[in-house]
């Protein structure tokens, strides 16, 4: 008998009707002998619906009080699944994170799980019971409700597991897999049998929301073997893995991943001294800002021009703080763009293959994309592109590195 997590997104409990559906999945499960801890999120548009009520009261509502508010959405979700599955002669129990005790710090809405007691769930098991957990929420060692940061119920899903050492993870949504780009923008994207948790960290932390960074950062940590399924369609999904098969078909590039919530901004003709690159950034950082690409150019007349990109929500603070930089340390100018996306190739195979970055640039040179930055690492290449060519870029680069599924009959 085994111990199976499942977690169901948004989409997935998105109506009365789908969470009957989900219900029925779960019956089917306990009725082979396995125990299960089901996790959802809320409600798909629920979520959004409640940040933007709170915004009709305040630009930047209080942070704790947000998080009180957000986590009602998978308070309702629990609930209904486990009337739902009870209705079926299943027994079942809701808990919230506080409930169950899923103990994180006080960092509302991006909270970090710190521990998680296991007593009740494992005790409800043994009484034969589903146990349905919500997703996305915790509690501070005051008491407080927090929140992981959006998409934040993978997270717990495999926090669970881990904690409770499942036997898998399941994160159930409305694709049947990982694939090689997100196939709502390229079509001919293909499902993954498999990609290693580096690859797969790789492309959550580029822009890939399939899985929320965290979640595959802790299955990687704890070991916690993580598939992602479809909710509603039979097949084998996704599996996470740690090894890296030497395999002669092993594609150079497993995945393209993108992200238009950055911005860039460009400080021009600074005195070119040693510290410069704190000076201009210290300020950044003091200011809580996270940078995430960074380019300087080479010195010339003994002044250099920096470049960097911030999340767009930092970029309006970012640019003040830059600015007040600029003035006390003479540099020239201050200059920003908000309409950019980066892109990026993926794949533990970059490693053994050389030629693979001019590839990419080859690529988006054949369709006039300009690139503005470059940053690599072993088994990426990101670049910076102006926001409108986005999606030419990704399909580009999806054909050049023969990613596309082939055509099917017909077709
Ligand atoms: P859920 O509500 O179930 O958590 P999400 O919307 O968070 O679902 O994640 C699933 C979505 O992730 C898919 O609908 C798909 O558009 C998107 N996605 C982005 N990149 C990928 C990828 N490489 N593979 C699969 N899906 C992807
Ligand atoms: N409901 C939360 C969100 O929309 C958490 C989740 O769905 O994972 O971000
Ligand atoms: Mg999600």
């Amino acid at each position: 008998m085994a111990l199976i997590v499942q977690k169901f997104g948004g989409t997935s409990v998105g109506t009365v009707e789908r969470i009957e559906q989900v219900a029925e999945k779960v019956k089917k499960f306990r009725e082979g002998g396995d125990d299960i801890v089901v996790v959802v999120s809320a409600m798909s548009g629920e979520t959004n619906r409640l940040i933007d009520l709170a915004k009709q009261i305040s630009d930047k509502p209080v942070p704790r009080e947000l998080d009180v508010m957000v986590s009602t959405g998978e308070q309702v979700t629990i609930a209904l699944l486990s009337m739902a599955l009870i209705k079926r002669g299943v027994p079942a129990v809701s808990y919230t994170g506080n409930q169950v005790r899923i103990l994180t710090d006080s960092a509302h809405n991006k909270a970090r799980i710190l521990q998680i007691d296991d007593q009740k769930i494992r005790s409800d098991l043994k009484a034969g019971r589903v146990v349905v957990v919500a997703g996305f929420q915790g509690v501070d060692e005051h008491g407080n409700i927090t929140t992981l940061g959006r998409g934040g119920s993978d997270t717990t899903g495999v926090a669970l597991a881990a904690a409770l050492k499942a036997d898998e993870c399941q994160i159930y949504t409305d694709v049947d897999g990982v694939y090689t780009t997100d196939p709502r923008v390229v079509p001919q994207a293909q499902r993954l049998d498999k990609i290693t948790f580096e690859e797969m960290l790789e492309m959550a932390s580029l822009g890939s929301k399939v899985l929320q960074i965290r979640s595959v950062e802790f299955a990687g940590k704890y070991n916690v073997p993580l598939r992602v399924l479809h909710s509603f369609q039979e097949g084998p999904g996704t599996l996470i893995t740690l090894d890296e098969e030497e395999s002669m078909e092993q594609p150079i590039i497993s995945g393209i991943a993108f992200n238009r919530d950055e911005a860039k901004l460009t400080i021009r003709g600074v005195p070119d001294t040693p510290g410069v690159a704190f000076k201009i950034l210290g300020p950044i950082s003091a200011a809580n800002i996270e940078v995430d690409m960074i380019v300087q150019n080479v010195a010339h007349d003994n002044t250099t021009d920096f470049t960097f990109t911030v999340h767009r929500n930092d970029y309006q603070n970012a640019q003040q703080v830059l600015e007040q930089t600029a003035r006390e340390i003479g540099a020239r100018e201050v200059s920003g763009d908000t309409k950019i996306a980066k892109v990026s190739i993926v794949g533990v195979g970059m490693r053994s293959h050389a030629g693979v970055a001019s590839r990419m640039f080859e690529a988006l040179a054949k369709e006039s994309i300009n690139i503005q930055m470059i940053s690599t690492s072993e088994i990426k290449v990101s670049v910076v592109i102006e926001e409108k060519y986005l999606e030419l870029a990704v399909r580009a680069l999806h054909t050049a590195f023969e990613l596309d599924a082939p055509a099917r009959q017909g077709e």
